[in-house]
């Protein structure tokens, strides 16, 4: 599942690739993926002769600007967006949609699992509309203090791991980065929000920077099925301390990297780095 470092990779790429051009028309192939608005049709009418003028991220979500209106994406688990010539789609059966660029290229959105959205909002209101409005702050924001994380957590009785993938309290952070970051921080992730104390915050805010600074930085994690684009792959999965190293050796004290399940997820840790006490 593409997470903050993931997203901003493919947003980089698409920004190289389409900023600037025009939509000449447009086709929803898979209905479920367009939440709003529901008239299909309308969307397609709408979207036709705009110009795409810049591409952000919010969290996990890819914000198209147009001159009045947003179109938000979400990848959830295996959505992936494809710059390509009209006829060479890199994967028919799964293509959702297509938009049409000048009328001999187009952006194709591929989805294998079928859970990605699209949402076409007015640019003036869409951050105060779901789905942007419920999305917290991002590890980068000077918002994330360790007293914010503080006021927010420290009378919760779940696990921290599953407290860093509430996409309402922080931003971006899925299942392979909160395992990097409680690992870097030193922290069990079966630690419940009640038992953190402000340098632990402090900890996870710094640890938080560091993992998705360095994962932004080499494109992301490649792993199961994640690309950005155009077959690029990223490289974090090289320097995974934690994550998917399960029977290897910590890389800080020799012990077993051991695997359990925190509220049904993967979870990777080091019983000697990380000491639940
Ligand atoms: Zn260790």
């Amino acid at each position: 599942m593409p997470e903050l470092p993931e997203v901003e990779t493919v947003v980089r790429t698409l920004r190289k690739l389409v900023v600037g051009k025009k939509i000449t028309s447009a086709k929803i192939i898979y209905p479920n993926l367009l939440k709003q608005p529901t008239n299909i049709n309308q969307f397609e009418t709408e979207i036709t002769g705009q110009t795409i003028n810049s591409i952000e991220r919010i969290a996990k979500h890819i914000i198209f600007h147009f001159d009045n209106k947003v179109l938000i994406s979400h990848l959830r688990m295996e959505g992936k967006w494809f710059y390509e010539e009209i006829g060479s789609q890199v994967n028919i059966k799964h293509q959702e949609a297509a938009f049409i660029i000048d009328d001999k290229m187009q952006l194709s959105y591929y989805d294998t699992r079928k859970f990605g959205t699209l949402h076409w909002q007015d640019v003036d209101n869409f951050r105060n509309s779901k789905p942007i409005s419920t999305v917290g702050p991002e590890p980068f924001s000077e918002l994330v203090t360790p007293n914010y994380l503080f006021n927010r957590i420290n009378k919760s009785r779940k696990h921290i791991k599953t407290i860093l993938l509430d996409q309402t309290i922080i931003s971006g952070i899925g299942n392979i980065y909160a395992d990097e970051i409680l690992f870097d921080a030193k922290i069990n992730p079966l630690k419940s929000g009640n038992e953190l104390k402000l340098d632990d915050f402090e900890q996870i805010i710094t640890s938080s920077r560091k993992i998705l600074n360095k994962a932004v930085e080499l494109g992301g994690t490649t792993i199961d099925s994640y690309q950005s684009a155009h077959g690029i792959d990223g490289k974090f999965q090289n320097y995974l301390k934690a994550h998917t190293r399960v029977g290897l050796p910590c890389l800080i004290c020799g012990d077993t990297i051991t695997k359990i399940k925190v509220n049904g997820r993967g979870t990777y840790y080091c019983q000697t780095c990380q000491v639940l006490e």
